[in-house]
């Protein structure tokens, strides 16, 4: 793989290749990697750099007109080489079989594909992401080499929800960062060309093919790159920005013929339902929690939680959402204070790929000085101070092949649900233009009263769940009860999802179930931006399964070649 910076390229470069990739993020690098080694050219062209760079970085910059989006938005997706997977956290489920079907209680529901048809691109994916068995049941039980937890819950109300971490094959205690990761593989007929924003999308006069993507630095040195394939990879927000913004020969932008870009935005709403004794819940936090599964790639990490059951969905007309236990330890916590001795007595090598306290950075808390740094003596007292739970701990990973219960100081119950799909909830251009001079995303994001009601709903069945199996339940959130401002206690979780979603009738979305902008030869979409539904579950699972299928569509019927599984 060869890197270009399109900074110290002659100016009015003009580049033609089999396959022009925008964007370099789980998306982007997931379908060039299906492609390395190939004799198809491929071109992954990268407004970021290898560096975090601030100037970049405000390119993503948006105006907010909707629902209050909590998070700084200019931190919560990362323009550079590797895309937001240099900051994820590398959570991953796949979508629920209920998910793809069309729900009558649930409009604009349904996917033209099946959970069926993306198993075998999910298993694909999950070896990318360096995921233990593709299994999210009960049947991981046995798997884990512990028998099923009792009294069992109650099917028809909520069921057990499992997630598992991304492992990097390079970096230990890492997920897969895609930018690194992809950095040594070998890939001769792949180049990457940094520093290139994509800015315009040139289609033929009647719009019914793209000729070419424009690209320009900061320092405005100008390119354009000509393609068979154009595949957008930016990320849910900008691919609907940009195909909105390239409006010169089409002035609804491309592929809008319908006025589909950009609506239908959603996200998985995040909100903390409730909160646990820290002192009170060692039953509760035993019972769920994380898991270990060990196989010949090593110890692979999982974390169970709960998920409203199909049955009261469509019942009561819920939308998909599932709760977990968040678990903030202890500054003087033991075992953290031995990782940190460990760290320290290792002198780690510095890596430039930065790691966030998340839970802090969703509560949009900063740590204190002494948060980041307690000195030695303070760990080693703290490794000492605390007999009982260190050989708690040790109990647990010899007896139990559980990793230890940290000392809390609090413990949440966390909920990401799923939105309900509104054509109102929509992103639009701004009047204010970026340093390029494109203008920015104006965001509209809408909560329905139905995310409200369904969290509710979680929290109700799961106490009384909790308390029939004899656990202590939370102590709920005041807010649940409000009537009227309760958005604020929603963060958006940078999942941005649907603005150019897949139906295969033009009027309803974006993309076709091949992922190729409607009406528009020769231009694909890839990301979350092409998912109809949300699900509750974190969606870069989903979104690099969805990119292998589409690297194997283009392969056999734009490139005479094999796909992977079909
Ligand atoms: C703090 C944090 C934690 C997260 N944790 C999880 C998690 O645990 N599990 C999970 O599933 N997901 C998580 N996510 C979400 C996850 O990061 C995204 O789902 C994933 O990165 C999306 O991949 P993508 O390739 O579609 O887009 P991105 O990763 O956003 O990549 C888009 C790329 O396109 C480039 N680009 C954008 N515009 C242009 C342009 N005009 N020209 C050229 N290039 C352009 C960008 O620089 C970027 O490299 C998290 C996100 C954040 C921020």
């Amino acid at each position: 793989m060869r890197f270009n910076d399109l900074r110290q390229l002659e100016d009015s470069l003009l580049i033609e290749t089999d396959i022009c990739i925008v964007g370099s993020g789980p998306a982007g690098l997931s379908i060039a990697r299906e492609f390395a080694g190939t004799n198809i050219q491929v071109w992954i062209i990268e407004s970021g750099g290898l560096e975090e760079d601030p100037d970049t970085q405000a390119l993503y910059n948006i105006e907010s007109v909707g629902a209050p989006r909590v998070m700084q938005q200019e931190v919560i997706r990362s323009r550079i080489f590797g895309g937001s997977s240099h900051i994820w956290t590398g959570r991953c489920a796949p979508f629920d079989r209920l998910d793809f079907q069309a729900r009558p209680w649930i409009p604009h529901s349904g996917w033209p594909i099946s959970r069926e048809q993306i198993d075998p691109y999910l298993e694909r994916a999950g070896v990318n992401l360096g995921l233990g068995p593709h299994c999210y049941d009960e049947q991981l039980w046995e798997l884990f080499k512990v028998s099923r937890p009792t009294p069992l819950l109650d099917e028809q109300v909520l069921k057990s929800a499992f997630w598992q971490f991304s492992k990097s094959s390079k970096e230990r205690g890492q997920p897969t960062r895609f930018g690194r990761h992809f950095m040594s593989s070998h890939a001769p007929n792949v180049n990457v060309l940094l520093h290139a924003n994509v800015t315009h999308l040139n289609t033929n006069e009647s719009g019914t093919r793209l000729e070419s993507v424009e690209v320009s630095t900061l320092e405005n040195r100008r390119g354009s790159i000509k393609a068979k394939a154009i595949i957008l990879c930016c990320g849910g927000i900008e691919n609907a920005r940009l195909l909105l913004a390239s409006n010169r020969i089409l002035p609804n932008g491309v592929g809008n013929q319908n006025d589909t870009v950009g609506r239908f935005l959603m996200d998985h709403p995040g909100c903390v339902i409730g909160s646990f004794d820290p002192q009170r819940s060692t039953k509760v936090r035993s019972r769920f929690g994380q898991y270990w599964l060990d196989n010949s790639q090593g110890r692979h990490v999982y974390l169970q939680g709960v998920t409203l059951s199909p049955e009261i969905q469509a019942r009561e007309g819920l939308l998909n959402c599932a709760a977990f236990l968040e678990e903030y330890a202890a500054q003087d916590d033991p075992w953290i204070a031995l990782k940190r001795i460990r760290k320290s007595l290792k002198k780690q090598s510095k890596t430039s790929f930065p790691t966030i306290d998340q839970a802090m950075f969703w509560r949009r808390e900063t740590p204190t000085e002494t948060a980041l740094a307690p000195s030695l003596y303070q760990d080693a007292m703290a490794v000492l101070g605390h007999p009982h739970i260190a050989s708690q701990g040790i109990y647990r990973r010899l007896a139990k092949h559980r990793p230890p219960l940290p000392k809390a100081e609090r413990i949440d119950l966390y909920c990401l649900v799923e939105q309900l799909p509104d054509p109102e909830s929509r992103i639009t251009l701004s009047d204010t233009k970026d340093a390029l001079g494109m203008p920015l995303s104006k965001i509209d994001w809408k909560i329905s009263d139905r995310e409200m009601q369904t969290v509710r709903r979680l929290s109700q069945v799961l106490c009384q769940e909790l308390e029939r199996i004899g656990l202590s339940p939370p102590t709920l959130a005041d807010w649940l009860d409000a009537k009227e401002d309760w958005q604020s206690n929603f963060t958006d979780r940078a999942h941005p999802i649907g603005t150019t979603r897949i139906a295969e009738n033009p009027k309803e979305g974006v993309v076709n179930s091949d992922c190729q902008v409607h009406g528009v030869e020769g231009l694909f979409v890839a990301g979350s931006s092409v998912f109809p539904t949300t699900g509750h579950a974190n969606p870069t699972l989903m979104v690099v399964a969805m990119s292998i299928r589409l690297a194997d569509w283009l392969k056999i019927n734009y490139f005479n070649q094999q796909g992977g599984v079909l």
